[in-house]
């Protein structure tokens, strides 16, 4: 990263992950125009899941290239008076692969239903998480490099230095 000093330390970035409900898949599409497309996802050792409907374009951009990354927003507080905005994000590089395993599919379909749906009860959550796999992909993105970075202003702060 060119401005070291506005990189967030990993831990950050894995808290970002556990926390943020929502992203942008980047992904390498048809005719080679990258396609980035929001979805709701959840983080586990160092592997993001993501579950989408059988067919569709993220799905055949997928199939022909592997290579994909993540964007998350965490902040974007604009700050008119200092022409800036104080922002923070984490981007997520890494392959990603379409389960095959039913079982596995299954696991991250409860991973994403303990995420979102925390207040529901377990038995509903696995009969929601059972047998989807005729209508249901879940896509599986094992991480290869995180990078986060914030504006100049948090980073400051962060490091308990006035911004001047
Ligand atoms: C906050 C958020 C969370 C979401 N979470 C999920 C999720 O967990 N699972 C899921 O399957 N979907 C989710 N969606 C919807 C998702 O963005 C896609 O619309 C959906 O996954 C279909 O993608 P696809 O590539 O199969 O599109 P297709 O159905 O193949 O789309 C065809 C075309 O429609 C356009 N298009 C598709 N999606 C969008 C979009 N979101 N905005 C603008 N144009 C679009 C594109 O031009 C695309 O080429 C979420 C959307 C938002 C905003």
């Amino acid at each position: 990263m060119r401005r070291i000093e506005q990189a967030l330390p990993r831990e950050e970035c894995l808290a970002i992950l556990r926390h943020s409900t929502a992203g942008v898949l980047a992904v390498l599409g048809e005719g080679a125009y990258p396609y980035a497309v929001p979805l709701s996802f959840v983080y586990q050792e160092d592997k993001l899941y993501f579950h989408c409907a059988r067919a569709g374009h993220k799905l055949d951009a997928l199939r022909s290239s592997s290579r994909v990354s993540f964007c998350i927003i965490d902040q974007d507080q604009p700050v008119p008076e200092e022409y800036t905005t104080y922002y923070r994000s984490v981007i997520v590089f890494g392959q990603a692969e379409i389960i095959s395993d039913p079982e596995e599919q299954k696991t991250a379909l409860l991973l994403l239903a303990e995420k979102y749906c925390p207040e529901d009860s377990p038995a509903h959550r696995e009969e929601k998480s059972t047998g989807t796999d005729s209508y249901t992909a879940v896509i599986r993105l094992t991480v290869e490099h995180i990078t986060g970075k914030e504006g100049t202003a948090l980073a400051a702060q962060r490091k308990g230095v006035k911004k001047t």
